[in-house]
């Protein structure tokens, strides 16, 4: 017995992880504590940035310093903590619409300013300095955009260098000379795990610094990093993790940043089932890149082998929101028995500030190489066009009284209505609201179209799909947000 406890913990000293999974676990189990409550969904902004920075400013420890502006005059800015010799630089949404981890980064502030894990911090703080640069490019956060106000993909600006923030980025990496860096994005929920169902939750790449791939040290040293944290997650969203293709990309940051000497590692957040402003990946986030910190002061991401890397599953982008699968469908009188792979689309209300769905059948036909988030088999199932109720309102309150069920179990999926308020992008119930004037085109499913029918069986609609969004007819279940207007 003694031989074979004594053989494990040989094995998890060789691997380089034992040291830091106690930590891990008590990182994710007092994440609620850290968690930087005012910043709650993705669509974040600038503003709600700068309290947050006056509140780590005023703490001794940190320095917050302006290194920077945005082309419309947003104040970039670097949070330093630490007094080590390794400078592990870390910037985030340099794509606007990308914010998770500058959510997990002021996890991270408020963690390192509290009074606990005083010996872990020790640590972190004697052996690193932290540099944090978050929300690299304001403007396209204020819109919700990749781009920048230039209009300018800052990830392609690397060496043109013609964006102000892509100057900022490169001038810190350069002043400080980073030892490691930590560029962080987020990317399509659609990506999953390579031919499995399993969404890439977190997806991680060592960024090439030439054609060739060739590993240096320090590339090296980044698929050590990676390998560190990929087994993190494992434990908390087993098999949600992804590789990205490692091609060379001559005008990016991470492949300039990694030829430009700093260890390089790109995280990207993807998507996680029922977690739409992802919270749940924004706390992985939290956690793996604390624990990565922990790692780096500890040096013990050395023993790792960088063979563990290439075991990662690649990314692929092979999810819908949902999958239907073989539903019958009529056309011109023959029947076709095809598979539906159904996105809902985020359309943007005025502010960004939030969104509702508009949703796209997005592929169509034989869809077996496809997972679904939510999948249907609709073996034996119809699909049939719904009907326009028989009686029209004169206002949307009207609607509103409606018991939408028992309208789609009748088989009527739009209502007519005379006055539509001009502003009203979306309706509550699931329903379309139709105004008087509209011709409704019968039913032709191709890619692109808003999918919207009934599937049933002996004549009877048992399932709904009302603007991408399924509905279970017998028990009413579905996790339905809008349904459409048409003028
Ligand atoms: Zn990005």
């Amino acid at each position: 017995m003694k031989i074979v406890l004594l053989l494990l913990s040989l094995m998890a000293l060789n691997t380089g992880f034992s040291q830091n999974s106690d930590i891990t676990t008590n990182l994710y189990e007092t994440y609620e504590n850290y968690k930087e409550s005012s910043l709650d969904k993705r669509r974040i902004k600038h503003h709600e940035l700068q309290p947050l920075l006056i509140k780590h400013g005023a703490n001794n420890a940190f320095t917050v310093k302006k290194v920077g502006e945005s082309i419309e005059g947003r104040a970039l800015n670097l949070i330093s903590v630490g007094s080590g010799e390794t400078n592990v630089l870390l910037w985030s949404q340099m794509h606007g619409n990308e914010p998770t981890a500058t959510q997990a980064i002021f996890d991270i502030l408020n963690f390192l300013a509290s009074d606990d894990f005083q010996e872990e911090k020790k640590e972190i703080l004697e052996n690193l300095t932290i540099h944090f640069l978050p929300m690299l490019n304001p403007d396209g956060a204020e819109r919700f955009q990749r781009r920048n106000l230039l209009g300018v993909d800052i990830n392609r600006d690397a060496v043109r260098l013609q964006s102000p923030e892509s100057k900022t980025l490169k001038y810190v990496r350069d002043s400080l000379n980073a030892d490691f860096g930590f560029n962080l994005h987020d990317q399509s929920t659609y990506y999953n795990a390579e031919r499995t169902e399993k969404p890439a939750t977190i997806s991680y790449l060592a960024p090439a610094f030439n054609y060739e791939k060739d590993i240096s040290e320090k590339r090296g040293n980044a698929m050590r990093i990676i390998v560190f944290m990929n087994n993190i997650i494992q434990k908390y969203a087993p098999g949600q993790v992804g590789r990205y293709n490692d091609d060379f990309e001559p005008r990016a940051f991470g492949d300039n940043i990694q030829k430009w000497g700093t260890s390089t590692v790109l995280i990207e957040s993807g998507g996680y089932a029922n977690d739409v402003e992802k919270q749940e990946i924004r706390k992985l986030n939290y956690v793996s890149i604390l624990s990565a910190i922990y790692t780096i002061a500890k040096e013990n991401y050395k023993n790792i082998a960088i063979e563990e890397y290439e075991k990662i599953p690649e990314n692929d982008r092979k999810l819908f929101d949902l999958k239907i699968t073989n539903a019958t469908y009529n056309l011109l009188g023959k029947d076709y028995i095809l598979d539906f792979g159904i996105n809902r689309l985020e359309v943007d209300k005025e502010g960004n500030n939030d969104f509702w769905y508009s949703s796209r059948i997005i592929d169509q036909g034989d869809l077996s190489t496809y997972y679904g988030y939510e999948t249907l088999d609709a073996s034996g199932y119809t699909i049939k066009q719904g009907k326009v109720y028989a009686e029209s309102f004169e206002k949307m309150e009207d609607v509103l009284q409606l018991k939408p069920l028992e309208l789609l179990k009748e088989g009527y999926t739009y209502v007519q209505v005379k006055n539509i308020p001009f502003n009203l992008l979306e309706f509550p119930l699931p329903v379309h609201l139709i105004a008087k004037t509209y011709l409704l085109p019968s039913l032709q499913l191709e890619v692109g179209v808003n999918p919207t029918f009934l599937l049933e069986k002996d004549g009877k609609p048992r399932y709904a799909v009302i603007n991408g969004f399924l509905i279970d007819l017998m028990t009413g279940k579905g996790d339905f947000k809008n349904a459409m207007i048409y003028r």
